[in-house]
């Protein structure tokens, strides 16, 4: 943060997509300097206490988490301020919050209006060829993503930010995602 210029009084909300480990590593670091409030999603205070009961496939990604709050000598937060679908935010001229469930079920984007963009969370990851969905064992309620899938393109973005990225551009991100939507219908036809 300080690397960035920011100040403590820079940051008035973290707004959290979703509480994986690798999303709220640093967060009672960045929330303690900045004392401001964490959004999120309340299905998502499990992810962040580290209690989330993983099933199936997913529990490799409990199994890591565990490993990587041990190493980082993780601390837990609580949410301040809980997140419902349609909730509109007042920050970056407004953001409404896009309920996104499936990668876990808590799982939210966040769109701009202003600027027609969608911050699209971990529901797909976008670098060039190898853009893809999160694989199966990350994803905790996988038979809600292809309804938040339809969601994000029936919502049809000029622009998507993913968490996880290359440094195209937010149309670039947009086009990479409906290819996959493409693959994806594809790969299900035959
Ligand atoms: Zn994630
Ligand atoms: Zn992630």
């Amino acid at each position: 943060m300080c690397r960035l210029g920011l100040k403590p009084e820079s940051l008035c909300a973290i707004l959290l997509t979703h509480g994986h480990l690798d999303h709220t590593g640093g967060l009672a670091a960045i929330k303690a300097w900045s004392r401001a409030p964490v959004y999120a999603h309340p299905a998502e205070q499990a992810h962040i206490d580290g209690n989330y009961p993983y099933r199936g496939a997913a529990r490799v990604c409990g199994a890591l988490e565990a490993a990587g709050r041990a190493l980082l000598r993780y601390r837990t937060v609580k949410i301040d301020v809980t997140l419902r679908d349609g909730d509109e935010l007042p920050f970056w001229g407004g953001l409404r919050v896009v309920h996104l469930p499936g990668h876990t079920a808590g799982h939210c984007g966040f769109f701009s209006a202003r600027e027609n963009v969608l911050f699209s969370g971990d529901l797909f990851a976008s670098y060039g060829v190898c853009t893809h969905l999160a694989p199966g064992f990350l994803n905790s309620e996988p038979t809600r993503l292809p309804a938040s899938v339809a969601r994000v393109r029936a919502l049809d973005p000029v622009g998507l930010i993913p968490n996880h990225y290359d440094c195209a551009d937010i149309t670039a991100h947009r086009r990479r995602f409906e290819r996959l939507c493409r693959e994806f219908r594809q790969t299900e036809r035959s």
